[in-house]
């Protein structure tokens, strides 16, 4: 699904120029693809464009990065400005040592309920005490849904009574907390499937009675455009502290969270990935920057290839990667951590690879030492490789003939890899390039 995007953004990386500083030109040309890239991502356009703007004006000018070309540098400025929009760092809501009461407030199938017996589930684990407190007073059902999470968790909950005040709820918290001591209250409220103005006044009502230390709004990853207006409402009527996204294990590419944090400046503390009590995850603002682009986590490759300077991935023609570059990619890759993790960095090769794929550093070194029993005219052009010569690396590097022809067959594979990457940063990107 995201291989698409992953596609139309390596062609900006194709098309914009390989000059040293990015021009306005590149960038404008680059910043159509990425607000594209944003809007099917479900950002809202407002969003979208005022994102766009301030990266574009930050772009113009900029030397293009290190090893990398300028649209290489262009996504990856997106990319860093994404993450910071989003809120940098994971971050989590405060929590003191007692007395800490938190409102979950949301549309209606946004997942409150849900994420409210996931918190407890969470904080349980941590160690505290957690009462739960069925609010949503709206749907008959509701105080059953979230008595049958508490259960299932192991926590207590008190479920609020028809026509009790806020006032008298308060006063049935109060009481329950003098008989069972809990230092973590959260309270499930109920929602409507749009803003209302009823429903805003009575939340506001119980919060004020509540006084809870964090208001936390659940927003359903695939709210799209609206997510936006759902946002600025809540936070204007209820004074949002927090966020959490929930469905992101759904096709919604995270567009919402962009909004919906751009919008308050509130930071998003968990995401929810399934229905379960454990689908419950910080947020990474650096995982749904990717997601939103649509690139898997291809930036995260750019990054690394640009920490380790791995020059092997300029090779000098895609399809003439031989043997000699192999080994050379072989060395540098080492420096940057486990190949297998490597290799799922690429989209779409996680599916590709088996289950449990993984190359162990020893048998990088296993490579490495039959390579280095080539010599260099047959590494520089491994068709030559006929048996005879295959008996004597095999003998050379202490390895049978199997192992060696299963080394050609894998260097032959990896070339339609580096195929791949060569697209990324091709023979006329920047840097010194191989040859
Ligand atoms: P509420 O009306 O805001 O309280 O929403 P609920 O907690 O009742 O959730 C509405 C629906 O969304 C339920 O079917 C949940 O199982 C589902 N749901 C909630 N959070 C998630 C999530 O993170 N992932 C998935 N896949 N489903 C979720
Ligand atoms: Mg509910």
């Amino acid at each position: 699904m995201f291989e698409a995007l992953g596609n139309k953004l390596q062609d900006i990386l194709d098309r914009v120029g390989r000059e040293s500083k990015l021009t306005d030109t590149q960038v404008k040309a680059a910043m159509r693809e990425i607000r594209m890239a944003l809007l099917e991502a479900d950002v809202n356009f407002t969003v979208a464009k005022d994102f766009v703007a301030r990266v574009s004006e930050k772009a113009v000018g900029q030397d293009v990065l290190g090893s990398l070309n300028a649209g290489q540098t262009i996504v990856k400025m997106v990319h860093d400005e994404l993450i910071e929009t989003l809120g940098g760092q994971a971050a989590q809501p405060t929590l003191k040592t007692e007395g800490n009461v938190w409102f979950m407030v949301g549309l209606q199938g946004a997942g409150k309920t849900t994420s409210t017996g996931k918190l407890a589930a969470h904080y349980k684990a941590k160690g505290r005490r957690v009462l739960l407190v069925a609010a949503d007073t709206q749907r008959p059902a509701a105080r059953d849904q979230l008595e049958v999470l508490a259960n299932q968790v192991g926590v207590p909950v008190l479920k609020v009574a028809d026509g009790e005040t806020p006032q008298q709820t308060r006063a049935r918290l109060e009481a329950h907390l003098k008989e069972d001591f809990r230092d973590l209250v959260i309270v499930d409220t109920a929602g409507r499937l749009q803003i209302d103005a009823a429903l805003m006044d009575q939340l506001a009502d119980l919060q004020s009675q509540l006084q809870p230390s964090e208001t936390l709004l659940v927003v359903d990853a695939m709210t799209g455009q609206e997510a936006l207006n759902v946002a600025q409402t809540f936070d204007a009527r209820v004074n949002l502290s927090g966020l959490i996204i929930t469905k992101m294990d759904g096709d919604a590419r995270g567009g919402a969270a962009l909004s919906a944090r751009s919008v308050t400046g509130k930071p998003i503390y968990f995401s929810g990935t399934s229905e379960k009590l454990s689908g419950l995850e910080p947020f990474y603002p650096d995982r749904v920057a990717g997601r939103i682009l649509g690139m898997g986590d291809m930036l995260g490759l750019i990054e690394r290839a640009q920490q380790a300077d791995l020059k092997a991935m300029e090779v000098k023609k895609p399809g003439d990667f031989d043997l000699e570059d192999l080994l050379v990619q072989l060395r540098q890759i080492r420096k940057m951590g486990p190949l297998g993790d490597l290799l799922k960095l690429i989209p779409g090769m996680s599916r590709a690879l088996p289950e449990g794929f993984n190359v162990d550093e020893a048998q990088i070194q296993r490579i490495d030492a039959m390579i280095s029993s080539m010599t260099l005219k047959e590494r520089r052009n491994p068709k030559i490789i006929d048996g005879k010569r295959r008996k004597r690396i095999a003998a050379g590097s202490g390895h049978t003939v199997q192992d060696i022809n299963r080394i050609l067959k894998m260097h032959e594979q990896m070339k339609d890899m580096m195929k791949m990457l060569g697209r990324m940063s091709g023979p006329g990107g920047k840097g010194p390039g191989k040859g």
